[in-house]
């Protein structure tokens, strides 16, 4: 299997290249130049299976055997979610008959983006090992210097798939005394020598304005070989696939005596920022598993819930003025909402599924409809770039809604959602960008048929968000938070050894300065 770019060209990347570039030198994502079909019977030889098999029967059908044997990915499959605390990795809760949660935040730290990182992490170190084993004695070996921008939520997670790794250092910046208490500690409190957070006098903005002008400096990024873990590395979409088909043998098993499992039609309701997770439900869908709808739920920051209605991705909301906005407002035009991980302007893997649309609305010879594919989609992305806008045609905008539906919820129902889920029966604590995938089932709920079973993706543990939790249910006499929400793990965790590095202003000469300090070259 090779990858291409979304934005076309003829070059075509092995799965090791496609994990450690990232993104395309041409500014597109890459793809796999066909979605793999399902096997003959898988639906009853994988029906038994456990994640980590799952896991190696989906990869493998994207990686080649000659790219990583059988015998190494289950190696690498299963020392990634060995650190995760449920024996199911992301387990399938019942809310009731109609309804589920899938649960994805029982890795190290508590979000769903462990079940990527920690897959990408080993991936990184078993890529490294194997290029530098060839090398002869005496030369340098290859090593890799990942660099990001956090305001919370991701740091923690890739610093926990990154650490302790051969030949990978990570540097993190996050806005000194900006992110929550809980967030700071779970990422200062890793004391592994390749792991180095760097606090800095500033705001999110401009930590992230220093690490893409580190991407940019390209003397500097050539000599430390600097690298991304972002949401759109192929892996992490990859890695993400596997729970879909997890929940989808899960819900069959659950389902009373008498309801056949061929009758149902699955919804997946899915909280949404960077169109990472519910981006994997549609390759899933695409290979062959029969789900039904694919719901993106959003924050205010809608500019997905405004695509599906109009065909229009726009930055700014043209069809009614910021005005009406009482949410406040970033420097960058980003709303600051409950939840802050879907925070967002744009939605970088969106890319990938706009590849899709302009492909299915072509036609002729695939090689040719790829190509066309490309062309279109590097047209739109440079009129997002330009104009901070695109429309797709109608028939593109008709394909999407295809497999999608798309829901905007506010912060107040958010509050209401989990305020009402916490005094349900039986009680269920959510944290908030759960509570916007909730809410926007609940919605959806009474206009779907009676054999819609809905999966809500649980992408946060609600210790994590305690702030937007505790606000919900303040003045509930029955909530307590130690004893309710906060898990074990988080006791004293404030208390812990930290390892962090100040620095005291937003200056890209200091960070880097930090980072020629401790690289490993
Ligand atoms: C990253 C994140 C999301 C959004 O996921 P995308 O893949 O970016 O759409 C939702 N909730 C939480 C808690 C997250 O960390």
């Amino acid at each position: 299997m090779k990858y291409f770019s979304t934005r076309g060209g003829d070059q075509k990347l092995s799965f090791e290249e496609t994990v450690l570039m990232g993104l395309a030198p041409n500014g597109g994502l890459y793809i796999p130049e066909s979605i793999p079909q399902l096997p003959e019977n898988w639906i009853n030889d994988w029906k038994n299976y456990s994640f980590v098999e799952l896991s190696v029967a989906v990869l493998s059908l994207y990686i080649s055997p000659e790219e990583i044997s059988r015998e190494e990915l289950v190696s690498l499959v299963e020392k990634s979610y060995s650190t995760f605390r449920h024996p199911d990795v992301t387990p399938l809760h019942k809310l009731d008959d109609k309804s589920f949660v899938l649960e994805l935040f029982h890795g190290p730290t508590f979000a769903f983006k462990d079940v990527a990182l920690q897959l990408l992490g080993n991936l990184f170190e078993f890529f490294l090992a194997r290029r530098n084993a060839v090398k002869a004695a005496g030369q340098t070996p290859e090593t890799l210097t990942v660099v990001g921008a956090t305001s919370g939520d991701t740091g923690s997670a890739a610093i926990y798939g990154l650490r302790g790794k051969e030949n990978v250092s990570i540097f993190i910046l996050h806005p000194k005394g900006r992110v929550s208490p809980i967030q700071e500690a779970q990422m200062t409190t890793v004391t592994d020598a390749n792991v180095h957070n760097i606090a800095v006098k500033a705001t999110f903005d401009d930590c992230q304005d220093i690490v893409k002008a580190l991407f940019a400096d390209k003397v500097f990024n050539a000599k430390h070989h600097l690298g991304a873990v972002n949401s759109i590395n192929w892996a992490r979409i990859l890695a993400q696939t596997v729970y879909y088909f997890l929940s989808f043998f899960h819900i069959r098993s659950q389902l009373p005596t008498g309801t056949s499992p061929e009758n149902i039609d699955i919804q997946y309701v899915v909280p949404t920022g960077n169109f990472g997770d519910i981006l994997a439900g549609y390759y899933a869908k695409k290979m062959g598993l029969p789900i039904g709808k694919l719901v993106v739920a959003t924050n205010a920051n809608d500019i997905l819930a405004r695509f599906w209605k109009s065909g229009k991705y726009e930055k700014v909301d043209s069809g009614s003025p910021a005005t009406q906005s009482v949410i406040s407002v970033d420097a960058s035009g980003v709303k600051e909402t409950l939840s802050p991980a879907m925070d967002i302007l744009v939605s970088s893997n969106f890319e990938r599924l706009l590849w899709y649309l302009a492909y299915e609305t072509t036609s002729g010879p695939v090689e040719e409809r790829q190509l066309e594919a490309g062309a279109i989609v590097n047209g739109w992305m440079n009129k997002v770039k330009a104009e901070g806008r695109v429309e797709v045609p109608v028939a593109a905008l008709e394909q999407a809604r295809k497999d999608f539906l798309a829901e905007r919820v506010s912060d107040k129902e958010t509050l209401q959602t989990i305020k009402s889920f916490f005094n349900g029966q039986p009680s269920y604590v959510a944290d908030p960008h759960t509570a916007v995938g909730l809410t926007a089932a609940r919605r959806l709920a009474p206009q779907n048929s009676e054999n819609v079973r809905q999966i809500i993706l649980s992408t946060a543990h609600p210790a994590k968000f305690s702030e937007a939790v505790s606000k919900a249910l303040e003045g509930s006499s029955k909530f307590n938070f130690e004893r309710d929400v906060l898990p074990t793990e988080f006791h004293g965790l404030l208390e812990k050894e930290r390892s962090v590095i100040d620095v005291d202003r937003p200056d890209i000469d200091l960070v880097k300065a930090v980072i020629e300090r401790f690289a490993t070259v």
